[in-house]
């Protein structure tokens, strides 16, 4: 028995020739114990394969075409397989009734990859058919394994992406993380010196937090964290603003080519933002939860940028002053 990857390969004879189609009947089904299908014209056979509408694709294994049938001939009808887009690799022999040099370079052209010329010797035929339908099964094989490595390298692609977002994106809130901010304020305070622009930090910290969380439990204290890390994002502007939870219930905002006026600005809309929003607080400042902040900025002058520093001692004078309100620092230490 013929030992092949595919235990019955389908062999599709395109041959009118009565005489022809029983010689390749029973050396093929002697040498390798499967019946050739086959089909006497163009029609028949691009029907078999479906390529023409009328019929359900067939998967031939193997196409062997006669030159001379009936209708197109077997250059033109290859042509029209191989452009159809489902037998790109298909191994197709063609069989030709001489070594004519002009015609095989037409069916090599027209997409066959091999030939046998009349009169058919079983030898010959049953080599070549074995060796196309051999390779065809190994472009088969790599074809599976190149789509399953595609396959792989995306949702290795899609896992990179979701692991780099997890490592700088906060947990609970899904803005910016303190590592995140560090290094994007790096780049920041590097730029502000080279260009000398200005760059301000606002440390924004939920004021009474602690009494949130007595009141209203740990789990209502992280969808209060949620919020105010949706507010505090909804209500910096610009595309170079960057806010990132700090740590705990410590928010951080770097506004590059800010100066302080500009800051205070955003400072004040924060403020605003939650007031407006009211989020309930009993114990908090006038019955919602409300933020102090502390603003430093520089002007890029200084060589070093020690801000998020100078924002810490401006935020803890806000906390001295009553809270729910910001300060600047130096100006105001
Ligand atoms: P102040 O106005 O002086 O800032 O007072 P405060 O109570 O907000 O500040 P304090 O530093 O005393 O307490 C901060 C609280 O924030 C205590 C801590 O349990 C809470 N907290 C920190 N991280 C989280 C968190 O991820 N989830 C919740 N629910 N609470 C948190
Ligand atoms: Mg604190
Ligand atoms: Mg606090
Ligand atoms: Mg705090």
């Amino acid at each position: 028995m013929f030992a092949l990857n595919k235990p019955n390969p389908i062999i599709a004879c395109v041959e009118d020739d009565a005489d022809i189609q029983m010689l390749l009947s029973v050396y093929i089904s002697n040498a390798m114990g499967v019946y050739p299908v086959f089909l006497k014209d163009s029609t028949e056979a691009f029907d078999f394969l479906g390529i023409t509408e009328s019929k359900a694709a067939e998967n031939a294994d193997l196409i062997i075409m006669d030159y001379q049938i009936p209708g197109i001939n077997g250059i033109n009808a290859i042509k029209k397989i191989r452009e159809s887009g489902s037998y790109t690799d298909t191994p197709i022999i063609m069989i030709t009734a001489s070594d004519d040099q002009k015609i095989l370079e037409q069916a090599f052209e027209a997409g066959a990859n091999d030939f046998i010329a009349k009169p058919i010797r079983k030898t010959e035929l049953i080599a070549r058919i074995k060796s196309q339908l051999r390779l065809g099964f190994e472009m088969d094989l790599r074809k599976e394994r190149e789509k399953k490595l595609l396959e792989l390298s995306g949702k290795l692609e899609e896992a990179n992406k979701k692991l780099k977002e997890i490592a700088f994106l906060d947990g609970l809130t899904g803005i910016p993380n303190r590592r995140h901010f560090d290094i994007a304020f790096r780049s920041m305070g590097k730029q502000t010196i080279r260009n000398q622009t200005n760059l301000s930090i606002i440390m924004i910290d939920i004021d009474h937090f602690k009494l949130y969380n007595d009141t209203y439990g740990h789990l209502q204290g992280d969808e209060c964290l949620k919020k105010v890390g949706m507010i505090l994002k909804s209500n910096l502007l610009r595309p170079t603003d960057f806010v990132a939870r700090y740590g705990g219930e410590e928010f951080i905002a770097a506004l590059p080519e800010t100066d302080l006026h500009g800051a205070e600005e955003v400072a004040k809309r924060i403020q605003a933002a939650f007031e407006t929003e009211r989020i309930p607080h009993d114990k908090g400042i006038g019955g919602i939860v409300t933020v102090s902040m502390g603003i430093a900025s520089t002007d890029g002058s200084d060589g070093k940028v020690f801000i998020v520093e100078y924002a810490d001692e401006a935020l803890y004078t806000a906390k001295l002053s009553g809270r729910n309100t910001y300060r600047f620092w130096r100006l105001d230490n």
